[in-house]
């Protein structure tokens, strides 16, 4: 090889490696376009659990929690992502998916995974570690004024707890200028009619069934003497 070969050789050998090199370059924007692409329909993000898993024990397991959050949570989010790609839904604030899909035979799907991202975040902050006792004065005044007193509003709320038929949820509400306790069943909000949610309580099988089996009742008093967050409510009430 003269010098001229090694000249040629070197330059062959150079636009080789430039032609690999773009290539990989055209691979990289390609598969980044792509990523891209399937990362921009994710507008929803599960919200962090606002306490430790094990944190309510011995009331409800960390390995409920586990499953509740990580698995149920998680799914709902990643299942309103897929649903709404694409479509005006994916820049809504949850709440304005919930109240437009009610009630719309077609968008069933779509308001069910929303609300139940919603439910679920209030339920999580509807408890707490070394919950329930006294609600704070200011929410204590207006519990006498609607219920007649703090247990008479936990007795209303376990009772429509445990008679909701199959899946669904407790509620205390603010309902124009008074508390009232409703019952929804699977993924409703009384949000949907006019009311402000301020507390709820799961009570699908997979919120207690683990630790609990069939005695919902047991679960739902637990929650209520144990863990309930009357803070939350308060600042529920302040939105
Ligand atoms: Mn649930």
């Amino acid at each position: 090889m003269d010098t001229t070969d090694t000249k040629n050789f070197s330059i062959a050998f150079s636009r080789r490696s430039f032609l690999i090199a773009s290539a990989g370059f055209a691979a990289s924007v390609a598969l980044g376009g792509f990523s891209r692409l399937a990362a921009a329909p994710s507008p929803f993000t599960l919200p962090p659990l606002p306490y430790a898993e094990d944190a309510l024990e011995p009331v409800i397991s960390a390995r409920t929690i586990s499953f509740h959050y990580g698995k149920h949570h998680q799914g709902y989010v990643n299942n309103l992502n897929k649903l709404v790609a694409g479509s005006d839904y994916a820049d809504m604030p949850l709440e304005k998916i919930i109240t437009e899909t009610a009630g719309k035979k077609d968008k069933t799907a779509i308001f069910n995974n929303a609300a139940q991202i919603w439910n679920h975040t209030l339920y999580w902050h509807s408890m707490k570690p070394k919950g329930g006792g006294e609600p704070p004065a200011e929410l204590k005044k207006l519990i006498d004024a609607s219920f007649g007193g703090v247990d008479a509003c936990k007795k209303e709320f376990a009772s429509a707890a445990t008679s909701q038929f199959g899946s669904g949820y407790a509620w205390l509400v603010l309902d124009g200028d008074k508390l009232k306790i409703v019952k929804t069943g699977n993924a409703d909000n009384p949000m949907v009619s006019g009311m402000k949610p301020l507390l709820t309580m799961d009570v699908w099988e997979h919120a207690y069934y683990l630790d609990y089996q069939n005695r919902r009742g047991d679960y739902v008093n637990g929650v209520l003497d144990k863990l309930i967050n009357w803070d939350t409510a308060l600042e529920n009430m302040a939105k």
